[in-house]
């Protein structure tokens, strides 16, 4: 059966899906390091219709894409055999059938408002917003984590992008009014409420609308430098490192990876205090963990630029709690905390300053904690 129309009875399985992109609150570049992350699903989400064929033929649209579908044949997808876009679809599809499930085709529509390239994850979400669907469609039954790791190893092995497992956890599994507490050692999990409103505070996000082309690369890099530091210091892991022994671990290691080391086990840190502050209900508090993140980021991680540090500086210096970048860095967007009757005024003093240093207008809103994955229609 070739001709689309002979698919398209209305007998073919069905329906519409959501998967949100995220911020995340604090903890960066821990999850490959095992460590803690603390991320929070925006409202902002990919959305997909999708309707399974019986003809073995993936039907692929995005409405933010110029242009047609992109056909591709389920049978031959294979890492490296699709280009652009579409390789984030047919990367779930493919990554399905070889966990062993027998699924097929589909026109999948996909419409999504969240900024693409933005630090904001665009990606994870149309990956899990493809899971999602064939997961119900074919009755898989896969639960949160199942679908996250599903669509991690459809960007790992698929894409070729080593990324961890915070993306596509926060895209499926955070809740409403909460932040998700994450320990991507075992995918344990907590909902932490995260009542913005109710504390007098917003979060602002701050697109600066660059990613600078060194991202790529430079992501895989200090992934493996991490992995050579916990080998040296004979540890599974960086997040086997504990605070208190940091110092004397430094000491043992070439001095290129003491600073990542030190970002990687203070940034955990950090995750920990944050959460403690937000169970005491302390939100204002996490403002300075935010900006010593950033601090972190820019001074031993070496992952922020000049735009995300000018956002930063912009928005504390008009009084916002904290801030830092989020998402991998390289470009991408910056969180601030602020207190609800100064967010336009911390908004229009990072426009102003970008104005200034000639760059690009960002583009700013606020992120209120939105649900993960979950079937629209
Ligand atoms: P991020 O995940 O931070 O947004 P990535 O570089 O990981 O950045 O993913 C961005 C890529 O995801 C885009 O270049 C595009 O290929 C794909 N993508 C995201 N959203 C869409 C969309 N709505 N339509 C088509 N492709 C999309
Ligand atoms: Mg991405």
């Amino acid at each position: 059966m070739t001709d689309s129309q002979s698919v398209h009875d209305g007998a073919a399985p069905a329906g519409a899906w959501a998967a949100p992109g995220r911020v995340n609150l604090i903890g960066e570049h821990t999850d490959y390091n095992d460590g803690f992350v603390l991320p929070v699903a925006l409202p902002q989400a990919a959305r997909a219709t999708v309707r399974l064929r019986t003809d073995g033929l993936l039907r692929l649209h995005s409405a933010q894409t110029d242009g047609g579908p992109v056909e591709l044949s389920v049978a031959d997808l294979a890492p490296g055999s699709v280009e652009g876009w579409a390789k984030y679809p047919a990367a779930v599809v493919w990554t399905l059938r070889a966990a062993g499930h027998e699924v097929g085709g589909a026109d999948v529509h996909i419409d999504s408002d969240v900024p693409t390239g933005a630090g904001l994850s665009s990606s994870a979400a149309i990956e899990c917003v493809v899971a999602a669907a064939y997961s119900d469609l074919h009755g898989l039954g896969l639960d949160g984590p199942a679908l996250a790791r599903l669509a991690q190893r459809a960007e790992n092995e698929f894409v070729g992008v080593p990324c961890g497992i915070m993306d596509q956890m926060a895209s499926v599994c955070c809740t409403e009014g909460n932040a998700l507490f994450l320990d991507t050692r075992g995918l344990a999990q907590r909902q932490v409420p995260l009542d913005l409103a109710g504390a007098g505070l917003r979060l602002l996000v701050v697109d600066t609308r660059v990613k600078h082309d060194l991202a790529d690369g430079a992501y895989a890099e200090l992934r493996a430098g991490c992995e050579r530091a916990a080998a040296l210091l004979g540890l599974p892991a960086l997040r086997d490192l504990a605070p208190a022994g940091l110092d004397a671990a430094l000491d043992r290691l070439p001095v290129e990876l003491r600073p990542l080391v030190r970002h990687v086990v203070t940034e955990n840190a950090r995750v920990e205090q944050a959460v403690a502050l937000l169970d005491a209900g302390d939100l204002a508090a996490l403002g300075p963990i935010l900006t010593a993140g950033h601090a972190s980021l820019r001074d031993d991680y070496r992952v922020s630029c000049p735009e995300t540090d000018l956002a930063v500086e912009a928005a504390v210096a008009a009084g916002a709690l904290g801030a830092r970048m989020t998402g991998g860095g390289f470009g991408g967007s910056v969180i601030a905390l602020v207190a609800a009757d100064t967010l336009d005024t911390v908004a229009a003093a990072v426009t102003t300053a970008f104005a200034g240093a000639g760059y690009a207008t960002p583009r700013t809103f606020t992120a209120v904690p939105a649900a993960g994955a979950h079937r629209i229609g």
